[in-house]
């Protein structure tokens, strides 16, 4: 059978900006028949996500990220629906997730790395799986639950940064939920911060490209910062964590402006920040959202039951067809647009 698929074209360098060139759109053929326990699926939705950045790269620089190698088709989230089954479990129709689906239209999996999908749960918006849904939901989730030390009635303050992202998004609205009285974001255009504020329910949002963002945390974050929940890392957290309180904590959820430079995950802080941190006893333990799949079931519920209540906002763009897989990339790393960058295959 003839299939499209996207490959990795060339390496954008450790230290390069990657490009939608650094993709190949190519035929390819795929088996005719299906083997006993695999299932022949056709690919909805595909997802981008900083982390492949690193996958660019000849060495990931990390243990849970295997290296794209060149001319061989990429991987990474995906959403397909069931065409052909030879799985006892699956059949014919079922919608089924992967975080390793290749990047083409149709593809032989083995269906026990499979995850059948209930489309009811997201009210039929399947792609949510792939986002608020899915793992972008449950980083936000479980890195405050895990990470954030958040306590109702606390009266504590969240400063979120990359808060216009999937993650970001999510996690300003979920530190809410969770019981903080002060939710800030950080985000990089006007309109990000105008909806974080009138559609995502921040108290205030602050556009990192203009003005003073030290002096604006000072003003909005009047009684510090109690927990950071960072998804950029450098400058940004340098004056954020110089503005949290004794005994607070950071979420290390991302350092994504740090990606496209060869440096250790995660970065060390500057000595003036480290000493600041070690003195007010501010934690920053490496977080990983893989590490706490055994609570996926249940904390998947959860955010399906804000999104079907409307406590959790949802934005995605959703970019058409494969061949524009490497724009979308490019777009997503360059700031993209407010929530998930989603690719969608089928049309
Ligand atoms: P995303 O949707 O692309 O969001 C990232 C946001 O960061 C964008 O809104 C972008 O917009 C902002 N940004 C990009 N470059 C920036 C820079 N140089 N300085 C400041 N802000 C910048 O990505 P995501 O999926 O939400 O992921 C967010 C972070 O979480 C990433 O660092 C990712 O690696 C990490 N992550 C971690 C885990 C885990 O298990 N720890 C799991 C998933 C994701 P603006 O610049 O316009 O604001």
């Amino acid at each position: 059978m003839i299939i499209q698929r996207v490959v990795l074209n060339s390496r954008p360098g450790k230290n390069g900006v990657p490009v939608a060139e650094n993709f190949r759109l190519e035929q390819s053929t795929i088996a005719d028949t299906v083997q006993a326990g695999q299932v022949r699926v056709k690919t909805l939705y595909l997802s981008v996500d900083p982390y492949m950045r690193c996958r660019m790269n000849e060495d990931t620089g990390s243990d849970y990220l295997q290296p794209w190698q060149l001319s061989e088709v990429a991987d990474g989230g995906g959403i397909g629906v069931v065409e052909e089954s030879k799985h006892d479990n699956l059949a014919k129709g079922d919608f089924v997730t992967s975080f390793t689906w290749p990047w083409q239209t149709v593809a032989i999996l083995n269906g026990d790395l499979l995850q059948k999908l209930v489309p009811q749960l997201v009210n039929g918006r399947l792609s949510y799986f792939l986002g608020a849904a899915g793992i972008t939901g449950l980083t936000a989730l479980l890195g405050i639950r895990e990470k954030g030390h958040v306590a109702a009635g606390a009266n504590q303050t969240m400063v979120v940064s990359g808060a216009a992202g999937a993650c970001g998004s999510l996690a300003g609205q979920i530190g809410r939920l969770e019981g903080c009285s002060r939710v800030v974001g950080i985000a990089g255009t006007d309109e990000k911060c105008s909806i974080l504020v009138q559609e995502m329910g921040f108290d205030a949002a602050i556009n990192y490209k203009k003005g003073d963002v030290a002096r604006q945390l000072r003003e909005l974050c009047p009684g510090g910062v109690d927990v950071y929940f960072d998804n950029v890392g450098g400058d940004i957290s340098d004056t954020v964590i110089s503005q949290m309180n004794q005994n607070s904590h950071i979420i290390l959820c991302g350092q994504i402006s740090q990606y496209n430079k060869d440096v250790p995950y995660p970065p060390p802080l500057p000595p003036d920040i480290e000493k600041i941190r070690k003195e007010r006893n501010i934690t920053r333990e490496r977080f990983l959202v893989l590490n706490y799949m055994d609570k996926q079931e249940a904390c998947v519920l959860q955010l399906c039951q804000w999104i079907q209540e409307g406590k959790l906002k949802v934005r995605e763009t959703v970019v058409e067809g494969l061949a524009n897989i490497g724009a979308a990339f490019q777009s997503m790393m360059n700031g993209g647009n407010i929530g998930k960058q989603i690719v969608s295959v089928s049309k």
